[in-house]
């Protein structure tokens, strides 16, 4: 059964827990107090927060941060994002002192109120996804939202194991969105439809390379990833990162793929891995130098089916992006993929960070939000949080 939205819901009066992921950075700043670095998150929530609002309900807003591994830490506490909240929507946004518990119930919002709980993992029964707890957290409302997608690959207790005793559970507008693009992109994909993967680990990526090789019509491999794969064709790969372990996995998608799996034809190539390292290009990696991107015939052949797709999925850098000038070939297809007008699906911190750096990031048609929630997605792995939204 598909999810209900929160578009869906009368929440008029309704009290609505929202399950958001505020899983901010923070740094202590010169007076000891913890600031937080990027509202990112926060503000990608605020559209569901806002709707919620706007239609007539009181807010409970809860989220972990940190790992603070079952026990209250100051340094883990949701106090700063409370008094960033506020200044975001404008409104007072009430910070509680707990996420259960008779002071937190005295707390319940009425219509058009704010409340943020603290950390969910203060209590070790989040990630044990403990019953008695998520009847605690179900007991505050009664609507139910997920709007947490980076989260939902977790079967916890605000997560999962909550949706079992709440009567209306449904979708944020942020979660809808996750869940309707990158639906699309592996369920119904516009053809032709390509999926580039890289990054530093073919195991990382396994499920997703099988799963996508199922879907789409080419599978370019990038970064590291691609000289586990080299190595597996019986090619020299110097001294760059091969994971001995997996060549022979690597050989078997080879040929599971066939000619839907394009490697790179040429490499950028160090002694040293270092920012600014004197490089050169090869087609063949000699002894002792490292891959570090992909070159310039690999760009242009890849941009090349970029071109003419019309979805694209990508997970993960095309090199060390990190250390310019072995951004390139990751800037490039960013470049290419904005250009080429396809419908565009992108995963993980880096490829959005690429994407940044190309200054196409208006041109992406869906960033995801969450790394790891999103590679599960499209390995073709049921995400806990969604499968509950969906029973
Ligand atoms: P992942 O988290 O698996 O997407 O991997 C991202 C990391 O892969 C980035 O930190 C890159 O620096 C790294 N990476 C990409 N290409 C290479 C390469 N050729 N050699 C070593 N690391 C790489």
């Amino acid at each position: 059964m598909p999810h209900l939205s929160i578009r869906d819901l009368d929440l008029n009066g309704k009290r609505v827990f929202i399950r958001v992921d505020f899983n901010v950075p923070l740094q202590k700043n010169e007076k000891g107090d913890m600031e937080i670095t990027s509202d990112k998150r926060i503000k990608a929530s605020l559209p569901t927060i806002q709707y919620a609002l706007d239609h007539g309900a009181g807010v409970i807003l809860a989220s972990h941060l940190g790992r603070p591994k079952g026990k209250p830490n100051p340094e883990m506490s949701l106090k700063p994002v409370a008094a960033r909240l506020q200044e975001l929507l404008g409104r007072p946004v009430v910070m509680a002192p707990d996420c259960v518990g008779p002071e937190v119930e005295a707390l319940k919002p009425a219509p058009g109120g704010v409340l943020l709980l603290e950390n969910l993992r203060y209590h070790p029964e989040e990630e044990k996804n403990d019953s008695e707890f998520a009847k605690k957290l179900a007991a505050l409302c009664d609507v139910y939202v997920n709007d947490a997608f980076g989260s939902a690959h977790r079967a916890h207790a605000s997560t999962e194991g909550m949706v079992h005793f709440v009567s209306t559970a449904a979708a944020g507008l942020l979660m809808d969105d996750e869940l309707k693009y990158l639906g699309m992109a592996v369920n119904n994909p516009a053809r032709p439809c390509v999926a580039i993967l890289g990054g530093a680990k073919v195991s990382d990526k396994i499920e997703v390379i099988q799963n996508l090789g199922k879907v789409v019509d080419r599978l370019l491999i990038g970064g590291a990833m691609a000289y586990t794969f080299l190595k597996a064709q019986g090619k020299p790969t110097g001294n760059s990162l091969v994971e001995a372990d997996k060549v022979e996995l690597a050989g078997r998608l080879l040929a599971e793929l066939g000619g839907k799996l394009m490697l790179p034809v040429d490499h950028v190539v160090v002694s040293e891995i270092a920012a600014g390292a004197a490089n050169e290009v090869v087609e063949t990696i000699p002894e002792g130098k490292i891959g570090v991107d992909i070159g310039p015939q690999t760009i242009a052949a890849y941009a090349q089916v970029i071109a003419a797709a019309k979805t694209v999925i990508w997970n993960g850098p095309m090199g060390i992006f990190e250390k310019p000038p072995f951004d390139k070939g990751t800037v490039a297809l960013a470049k290419a993929v904005a250009n080429s007008g396809a419908v565009s699906v992108v995963g993980g911190g880096d490829s959005e960070k690429a994407i940044k750096a190309a200054g196409v990031t208006g041109k992406i048609t869906h960033v995801s939000t969450g790394g790891g929630a999103s590679l599960e997605f499209l390995a073709g792995i049921q995400l806990p949080g969604v499968a509950a939204l969906n029973r």
